[in-house]
């Protein structure tokens, strides 16, 4: 009998409206304990009462609450029992107040949310000790079920007005929002992704969001925090540059995906530009620098045999300058060139040791200068490497260059090569700093620098060059390093199919196009 009560009451209580789980809990409770009157009291946070359920208006619950036992189970949040309400003071302070009964018994129970209390539970009866063990053990259990049934219907509260806020602000939003389900079908959109878009909006509902954006490698069931993309967007009439910010969030008790849409073909106009204008500076600098390098060198050739050995010191001083110049200007431009994923067209059968000799050749003077020395550990027999020899050693130079320039004078550095797996690793070891283990990637980003006690001077635009250029020739770059345990600089080139015997055989023509 019991049993089937408070199956009834769990039943009655499946539903997700706060005010009917709180007018059915009052009445079918108090008809399972036969209490004579019943009420929950509702509060707002500052102790004030919010609202009263009951089953008899008769009675003087705000006094209960303000003078008497609710107030008391309030403050306590335990389960107060009055057996004999004659006999009780927790009872009521004004004992003779004619709508509150004189004897009885009755119950208050706390009804809790977390930590706080959202009401109290009063139950009397007009016979003394009418709450016995079984009649308690009833309670306890619908007081469970109440307490349940109240917090899912306050949770769901609390969702619905997160959803309502999310779509308030969702149509009012000043910039193009799409909705999808984690399939990638459109479920949604507000009013300014309708304008962009150029769509009627029952023709985007349902469309796959593939069908507007390019989403190779994009997994749309597994997005985690907030995932930024760069890509093409289809509208009705044009195909235009977008920057999208797509999140997960759980909306109507579902997951879905947010898809916040940026038309980026101005910053794109504007970024081309800057491009273009930098790329025509890098590249009107080389015809002067080639004539300054040009003169230099003629005029070295015609002082050759100055009695004065501090002319031609100067001039070979002017020359290497000129030389690194042209390599920055290079370099610059290839990191354009490259960034765009435009293709390296210059690319031979090249033997690494001679590769690795005009390096050495053109950064010689300057290790000499720091007093550093130049070991070499380059293994016998390596195989050919298709590079573009000008641009590779260029790779090699800024990493020999680096190597001194963060190295003590006086220390060794190591240029390395060896042949592994049809890749040939390329390595420049030194004893210096050493990169932090949280820079390792960062430092062949543009612009990236790391910050010792007393940094050399540096744009951080070298290792990005050496990234770019390594990738090109389908290679990857690195460095190892432990700080103040050194770097090694290493990078690898894929080994060619063209062996050293076939290259003899045709004639080889490596040479530096640097000196
Ligand atoms: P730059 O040397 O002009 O700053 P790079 O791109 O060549 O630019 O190098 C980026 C950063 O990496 C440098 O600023 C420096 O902090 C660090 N770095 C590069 N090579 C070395 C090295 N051999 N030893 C220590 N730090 C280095």
């Amino acid at each position: 009998m019991q049993y089937q009560a408070l199956y009834q009451l769990s039943r009655a209580l499946h539903q997700l409206d706060e005010h009917k789980i709180l007018s059915t809990a009052v009445h079918q409770i108090s008809k399972m304990v036969e209490a004579s009157y019943s009420c929950i009291l509702v509060f707002h946070q500052d102790s004030s009462i919010k609202s009263l359920y009951y089953t008899h208006d008769s009675i003087a619950w705000d006094t209960l609450f303000q003078h008497g036992m609710a107030g008391y189970v309030y403050h306590s949040r335990r389960m107060v029992i009055i057996w004999d309400i004659a006999n009780d003071p927790r009872w009521c302070g004004y004992t003779k107040l004619p709508n509150l009964p004189q004897t009885g018994s009755a119950i208050g129970l706390p009804l809790l949310r977390g930590q706080n209390i959202y009401g109290v539970f009063v139950l009397i009866h007009h016979e003394i000790e009418h709450f016995n063990d079984e009649r308690l053990a009833l309670l306890q259990e619908a007081h469970e079920l109440i307490t349940i049934a109240l917090n899912n219907a306050l949770d769901y509260q609390v969702g619905l007005t997160d959803d309502m806020r999310y779509l308030a602000a969702f149509n009012d939003a000043v910039v193009p929002i799409l909705l999808t389900d984690l399939q990638g079908t459109i479920i949604d959109l507000n009013h300014q992704a309708i304008n962009l878009l150029g769509f009627e909006p029952n023709e985007l509902i349902g469309m796959p969001i593939s069908s507007l954006h390019e989403l190779t490698d994009f997994d749309l069931q597994n997005i985690v925090g907030e995932r930024i993309l760069q890509t093409r967007l289809k509208t009705n009439n044009a195909e235009i540059a977008a920057m999208v910010r797509v999140r997960q969030l759980h909306l109507h008790g579902q997951d879905v995906l947010e898809w916040v849409e940026q038309d980026i073909t101005p910053q794109m106009e504007l970024e081309q530009l800057r491009r273009d204008l930098t790329a025509m500076v890098y590249h009107d600098l080389r015809g002067p620098l080639q004539t300054i390098h040009g003169s230099i060198q003629r005029l070295a050739r015609h002082l050759a045999n100055h009695e004065d050995p501090s002319v031609w010191n100067l001039l070979q001083v002017g020359l290497r300058s000129t030389r690194q110049l042209r390599r920055m200007v290079d370099s610059l431009l290839d990191i354009q060139r490259l960034e765009e994923g435009k293709a390296i067209l210059n690319r031979h059968p090249t033997e690494v040791r001679v590769l690795l000799a005009d390096a050495v050749q053109l950064v010689q003077p300057l290790a000499v200068e720091a007093n550093m020395r130049l070991k070499f550990a380059i293994q016998d027999d390596l195989p050919l490497v298709d590079a573009d020899v000008d641009m590779i050693v260029r790779v090699v130079i800024n990493l020999i260059e680096n190597a001194i320039k963060y190295t003590p004078a006086g220390e060794i550095i190591t240029l390395g090569a060896f042949h592994k797996e049809n890749q040939v690793y390329i390595h420049v070891k030194d004893s210096g700093p050493g990169i932090p283990s949280e820079m390792k990637q960062q430092i062949f980003d543009k612009f990236s620098r790391v910050k010792y006690h007393h940094t050399p001077k540096g744009i951080g635009l070298g290792l990005a060059f050496c990234r770019l250029a390594v990738q090109a020739h389908g290679g990857h770059i690195w460095v190892e390093s432990e700080p103040g345990q050194g770097s090694d600089f290493i990078f690898t080139l894929p080994a060619s199919l063209i062996t050293p015997q076939d290259e003899t055989a045709d004639e080889p023509t490596i040479s530096s196009k640097l000196a």
